[in-house]
């Protein structure tokens, strides 16, 4: 199978190349050239599969003859060794909670296979990789997680020191190994521009570069699994069922592996994306004009406060569209097929804390912030049908974050603190390991060049 980037100036690649480069040459987005079908009767047959086979079964799809069935079994097993709860709330509605690994927050499942796939392609290559990322949060823990331990991979994560929580921090501080985390007296945009900045430098040449964002194909790929997983245990077998899937969203690539699911023959009959007040896809979905959010606003879902979503340009070229990284539409997307598969809202933060005190007081149901959105979403896109049908409608709003990491609103809101999660447990009394350095480029290439030897 081969891999095309969205901007149709780059030649196709492997599975593996797209995976090890990250951004396509033309600054494309690498997308599958065909989408493979996965038969009906397939898929229901999930419903008695643990989620770890129903990963091998999707994923290997993807990588047709790139690795051996039985080594791929291995990795999917050894990264799926968590729980991924169906919670129900009421009538046929669900809530699916990805966040039982070990970041608690949803970026683990595609973090974690996106590691082991480059470890193997690694060490089969007898190659070496030096990932840089700056973080603002969630992303540089669950890479940082992700990769912690591996042979061939050495990690940098780069982070504004006075923009991280505390638990938050010490995700990434108290690893060790093969993860260095760097701190900064500086703005997220500082740390992302001195990591933009060592890509590009010539004197870096001889390092192994490279990153782990959100528009790896190795981290789209393993997002669909879990759309497959929900749609299979909850079908109703007695029906011919189709679902409703609500994604709270930011840069769109948790979205993306639901509609890629869709695309490979997943039965859905609408993904409902929502976002926070950042509300520029609504508005490009209802007009066909689409304007970025400069700067982005700021809401209490701050994982999801994007003015231009990265994974756009995957969503309009899978509706026959060319968007560039800039948000320049070159072609138009198909805006009528996606209307028809597609509904979106946008949440605003005082919608978001509504929804957290309701789905608690009605439903004991506790959401965090970005599960919030979510749900809030869904109720917007079933008001437009008879409440005869909507309580028939079988519906799975996505929690992409376990409460206790955003404890400060649900204190406010129910006046509870939320339990933590066995996986960041202990975690308070860690030993962290913190290395400072200055916000200027000359001292991040210094550290690097005296501390990596490749
Ligand atoms: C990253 C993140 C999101 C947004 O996911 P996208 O794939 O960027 O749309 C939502 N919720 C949480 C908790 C996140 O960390």
């Amino acid at each position: 199978m081969k891999f095309f980037s969205t901007n149709l100036k780059a030649e196709p690649v492997s599975f593996s190349q797209a995976l090890l480069k990250g951004q396509a040459p033309d600054r494309g987005l690498y997308m599958p050239e065909k989408i493979p079908l996965i038969p009906l009767q397939e898929i229901y047959r999930y419903a008695r599969m643990p989620y770890y086979e129903i990963a091998y079964n999707i994923i290997r799809r993807f990588l047709e003859g790139e690795i051996g069935d039985q080594e791929l079994f291995e990795l999917v097993k050894d990264a799926y060794d968590y729980d991924v709860p169906l919670e129900h709330v009421c009538e046929r509605k669900y809530i699916m909670r990805l966040d039982q690994g070990p970041t608690a927050s949803f970026k683990d499942f595609a973090a974690r296979m996106m590691g082991r796939l480059m470890q193997y392609y690694l060490k089969r290559e007898n190659k070496k990789l030096l990932i840089l990322t700056a973080t603002s949060g969630d992303t540089g823990s669950a890479v940082a997680n992700a990769f912690y331990g591996l042979d061939n991979i050495e990690i940098v994560v780069l982070f504004p020191r006075d923009e991280v929580t505390p638990r938050q921090r010490k995700q990434m501080t108290t690893l060790g190994k093969n993860v260095r985390i760097l701190a900064l007296d500086a703005k997220f945009d500082d740390c992302q521009a001195l990591v933009k900045q060592a890509f590009s430098d010539p004197d870096l040449t001889h390092l192994p570069l490279s990153s782990a964002n959100s528009i790896n194909i190795g981290r789209l790929v393993p997002q669909t699994v879990y759309y497959f997983y929900a749609f299979a245990k909850l079908r109703d077998p007695g029906l011919v069922d189709r679902i409703v899937f609500s994604v709270p969203s930011g840069n769109f690539g948790d979205m993306m592996g639901g509609v890629l699911a869709m695309k490979m023959g997943l039965p859905v009959r609408k993904f409902v994306i929502a976002t926070n007040a950042n509300d520029e896809f609504p508005n490009y979905l209802c007009s066909g004009h689409y304007n970025k959010i400069e700067p982005s606003l700021n809401c209490i879902s701050s994982a999801m406060n994007v003015g231009h979503p990265s994974n756009l340009a995957r969503l309009v070229s899978l509706y026959g569209g060319v968007m560039d990284e800039k948000g320049v539409i070159h072609k138009p997307a198909d805006l009528e097929s996606m209307k028809k598969e597609i509904w979106a809202a946008s949440i605003s933060d005082t919608q978001t804390r509504e929804t957290i005190a309701a789905a608690y007081l009605k439903y004991g149901t506790l959401l965090e912030p970005h599960g919030a959105v979510g749900w809030a979403g869904l109720m917007d896109y079933l008001q437009t049908m008879p409440e005869s049908e909507a309580e028939n409608q079988l519906c799975i709003s996505l929690e992409t974050a376990h409460p206790a990491k955003f404890p400060e609103e649900i204190e406010k809101i129910l006046n509870i603190d939320p339990e933590l999660p066995p996986s960041l447990e202990g975690i308070d009394h860690l030993q962290e390991h913190i290395i400072d350095i200055d916000n200027n480029y000359e001292a991040f290439k210094e550290y690097l060049l005296l501390t990596s030897n490749f």
